[in-house]
């Protein structure tokens, strides 16, 4: 059955059901405003509380405390009078806060006084040779079948990359029972040093105490090679084998699962497509949004909360959630804010959930090679363009990735650039000697999400649309 929403229109609209979104819609539906929540997948959850409601991992232990928290934050918003869509992808959003949503193939439009995107995080690209393989993929996409059908590896599998997640997953993995022969760590030797200065925040905050256990217990039941500086995947039509540089020297096992994961990303697209502005993030190495202490962007009436505001974690994510709704309330019903916590007491929740980030971001940088590909590494998988093919087009003068779109095709297909974005920024900016932020990103446009042409087609049309399509 397709559910619709029942308003044209809502004091506030939530897009995504994460931890930042959940918490943003339960706390402007809590203050009273007409508050709408939008999100693609079948349940609530996001990334971090995927499958909360449905996953048959039922033993508590084995997704860790940390997961169960989003239980609580589902509780809340369905306590809540927030109305609640599931399976409704938006495909549009404009500077006038209107809004296209899928849902059930069926197109619908929603105007809001206040939006929040809480689209979250992506994870960040990992080109290397091979890594379009049968048998390779992410760590984020196993962690979705872990968490959503329980299932877990049980051929020969190897897990490489770096981060916070990799070590999550791993140990996830081990206690559902799952086979893991060999993890392959990508971090390098020097950023130990780099994020010392910053290793005060991070050893007095929840994560360490946590980290240092988890990768503990997988370092107890799997052998851990460190130091990786080369890694490439082959097989014929197939993964077959993982070779790797460690200590420099060069080894090759054979797999038939490869994990990848070198930490996450925002997820800009919906936002940059709305004509946020976002600047380049040399600590993150990505591209994040514009925004004032509330998460406000530089189009009136968006705020951007959790992941899609900058990486913070599932913690950050649901205060920030909650400091973006609080100034909404202030914004549209200034005596409703009273019902809700102190924007000051939010703020110094905030702060406590960010300590020790620098420090991750510091240790868990990846490292170039493994961000910019050289040769024949597919670049943009859609298209199938290689490094060697966005090189030769700055050798014919493509200066930046919009016109590499017009040269290659690239960040044109079904994608539209999540997986090939960062690289072709990053790979064009070593070629021209530029930065990231001189080079740019690819100009994002509606539909955001794909929706088929009948979909478009039925999209209700005013008198003014059809004049205007018939005038032009
Ligand atoms: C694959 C993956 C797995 C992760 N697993 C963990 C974990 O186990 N533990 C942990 O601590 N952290 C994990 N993280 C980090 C995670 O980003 C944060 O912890 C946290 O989930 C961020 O919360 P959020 O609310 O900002 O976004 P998310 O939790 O990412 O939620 C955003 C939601 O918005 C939806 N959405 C996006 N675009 C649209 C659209 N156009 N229309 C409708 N819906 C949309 C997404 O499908 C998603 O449901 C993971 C990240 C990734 C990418």
């Amino acid at each position: 059955m397709t559910v619709a929403p029942k308003r044209e229109d809502y004091d506030v609209v939530v897009i995504g059901a994460g931890p930042a979104g959940l918490a943003a819609a339960a706390t402007s539906a809590e203050a009273g405003l007409s508050t709408l929540l939008l999100d693609e997948n079948v349940g609530p959850g996001g990334q971090v509380f995927r499958a909360i409601s449905s996953t048959p991992v039922t033993d508590r232990n084995q997704l860790g405390a940390d997961y169960w928290v989003g239980a609580d934050l589902v509780r809340s918003l369905r306590a809540s009078s927030a109305e609640v869509i599931h399976r409704a992808t938006v495909w549009s959003l404009d500077r006038n806060l209107d809004i296209a949503v899928s849902v059930g193939g069926a197109s619908a439009f929603v105007k809001a006084k206040r939006m929040i995107l809480a689209t979250g995080a992506l994870e960040r690209p990992f080109p290397i040779p091979g890594w379009t393989l049968p048998g390779v993929m992410t760590a984020g996409a196993a962690q979705t079948m872990l968490k959503s059908s329980a299932l877990v590896p049980d051929g020969r599998t190897v897990i490489a990359g770096q981060g916070p997640l990799l070590w999550l997953l791993a140990a996830q993995i081990l206690r559902l029972g799952g086979r893991i022969d060999r993890i392959l760590d990508t971090t390098e030797r020097g950023n130990y040093f780099a994020a010392l200065p910053h290793a005060l925040a991070f050893v007095t905050s929840p994560y360490f105490a946590k980290g240092l256990s988890m990768m503990r217990e997988v370092k107890a039941k799997v052998q851990v090679v460190s130091g990786i500086t080369e890694l490439s995947a082959s097989g014929d039509g197939q993964l077959a084998s993982v070779s790797y540089v460690a200590g420099g020297k060069r080894e090759t096992i054979p797999a038939d699962l490869l994990l990848l994961h070198q930490g996450v990303v925002p997820n800009v697209n919906l936002a940059m497509s709305a004509g946020i502005e976002h600047r380049w993030d040399d600590l993150q190495l990505c591209w994040s949004p514009v925004l004032d202490a509330s998460g406000n962007s530089s189009v009136a009436g968006i705020a951007i909360a959790g992941d899609g505001a900058g990486i913070g974690g599932a913690n950050a994510a649901v205060v920030r959630g909650r400091i973006a709704a609080r100034a909404a309330v202030e914004a549209l019903v200034p005596a409703a804010a009273a019902k809700l916590a102190p924007m000051a007491t939010l703020r110094s929740e905030l702060a406590k959930a960010e300590r020790g980030r620098v420090f991750l971001d510091t240790l868990f940088r990846p490292s170039p090679q493994f961000r910019i590909p050289t040769g024949d590494t597919i670049v943009c998988r859609c298209e199938e363009v290689t490094a060697k093919d966005v090189l030769d087009s700055v050798a014919i003068g493509a200066t930046g990735p919009n016109q590499l779109k017009a040269y290659r095709r690239t960040g044109m297909g079904p994608c539209q650039g999540r997986l090939c974005g960062l690289t072709v920024t990053e790979l064009m900016a070593q070629a021209r000697n530029k930065t990231p932020q001189e080079i740019g990103y690819y100009r994002l446009r509606a539909p955001v999400k794909p929706i088929t042409l009948a979909e478009l087609a039925a999209v209700p049309k005013s008198g003014a649309d059809v004049k205007a399509v018939v005038r032009g």
